[in-house]
């Protein structure tokens, strides 16, 4: 088996040089039932991307370095030999010198703008493959003009993935030269959107004020109860079911008690964070046109939660859908 090439015209299982890397769109290299959370080779976002790449563990002279029988890296448990004391081990490097033409994270996002991935294993398309380019151009997915730029980004994607350190390491094996890739393909899933979540906050407000430039004053009073009333002048005063809780917590500024305080008996009041001292409130320059905090009326809201997708191939977010859920 081959998994240093991936075969777009065939799920592998042809020639040993065509590869069969395709299988690692099917294989699972975990226990999980289900993955959450890959990385979407097609985000737009290199500090993504660039975590695949770092820190990796791996092995040159990968047969010779376990020092056991038989040796291969399958029988090593890491309680018998520590990794770092073992000899050929190393850890993949982030590029820092960030060269566009040899950083990893760099040239997935470069081949993804000319043509997006539709697998992972696409990360392995072998594209030295006349026939491969053809067959992309005749689907009309790339055009004449992009052949050699596809060609050179995913052969040096290749070629990086296969021999991830270039100082002076050569890995001989094939098995060698394949553990970067079974590494992080489980990581990573060729999305054709990236999807996000917006909550959005609609609201419908009075406009309260003057209509000139000279602004009126407005006094409020948060507990409700309209009387010009000094009690409650300190959050610090507030104690369980006085009156300036009664006030704060009519005025929306007390929480309510979760399970677990009223399983442990915390009856202390739960104030939120950035209640006023007082509740009586003074709205100084208050104008119409302009938002007047505590002023302005807000007399409906409501909430949508939107699904936005981008897509790739129009470079446009859609709304995918939306749902009103207050
Ligand atoms: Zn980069």
């Amino acid at each position: 088996m081959n998994l240093k090439r991936s075969n777009p015209l065939a799920l592998g299982g042809e020639t040993y040089a065509k590869g069969d890397a395709n299988i690692l769109d099917q294989v699972k290299i975990t226990d999980a039932k289900s993955r959450f959370g890959l990385i979407n080779l097609n985000t737009d976002e290199h500090f993504v991307l660039e975590p695949l790449f770092y820190k990796i563990p791996f092995y040159k002279n990968l047969y010779d370095s376990t020092g056991l029988s038989p040796a291969s890296i399958l029988d090593v448990k890491r309680d018998q030999i520590d990794d770092t004391q073992r000899p050929g081990y190393l850890l993949s490097e982030k590029d820092s010198s960030h060269d566009a033409d040899e950083c990893l994270a760099c040239l997935i996002k470069k081949r993804a703008s000319v043509l997006p991935f539709e697998n992972r294993s696409d990360l392995l398309m072998d594209y030295s493959d006349p026939e491969t380019i053809t067959a992309l151009e005749n689907a009309g997915k790339i055009d004449s003009t992009q052949k050699t730029a596809l060609q050179t980004i995913s052969n040096k994607i290749c070629k990086k993935l296969l021999e991830p350190t270039a100082t002076g390491v050569t890995l001989t094996t094939d098995a060698e030269e394949e553990q970067l890739v079974g590494k992080i393909m489980n990581l990573v899933a060729a999305e054709p959107y990236e999807t996000v979540y917006i909550i959005a906050v609609g609201q419908s407000i009075r406009d309260i004020g003057s209509s000139d430039n000279k602004g009126i004053t407005i006094f409020k009073n948060w507990a409700g109860s309209g009387k010009a009333d000094k009690t409650y002048r300190k959050s610090d005063a507030i104690k369980r079911e006085n009156d300036a809780h009664k006030a704060y917590r009519r005025a929306g500024y007390i929480r309510p008690f979760t399970l677990k305080e009223i399983e442990d008996g915390d009856s202390s009041p739960k104030v939120l964070n950035g209640a006023p001292n007082q509740l009586e409130d003074k709205i100084t320059d208050v104008k119409k046109g302009q938002y007047d905090l505590g002023a302005d009326k807000i007399c409906a809201e409501s909430k949508i939660v939107m699904t936005l997708c981008f897509d790739p191939w129009t470079k446009k977010w859609k709304i995918k859908r939306f749902e009103y859920v207050e």
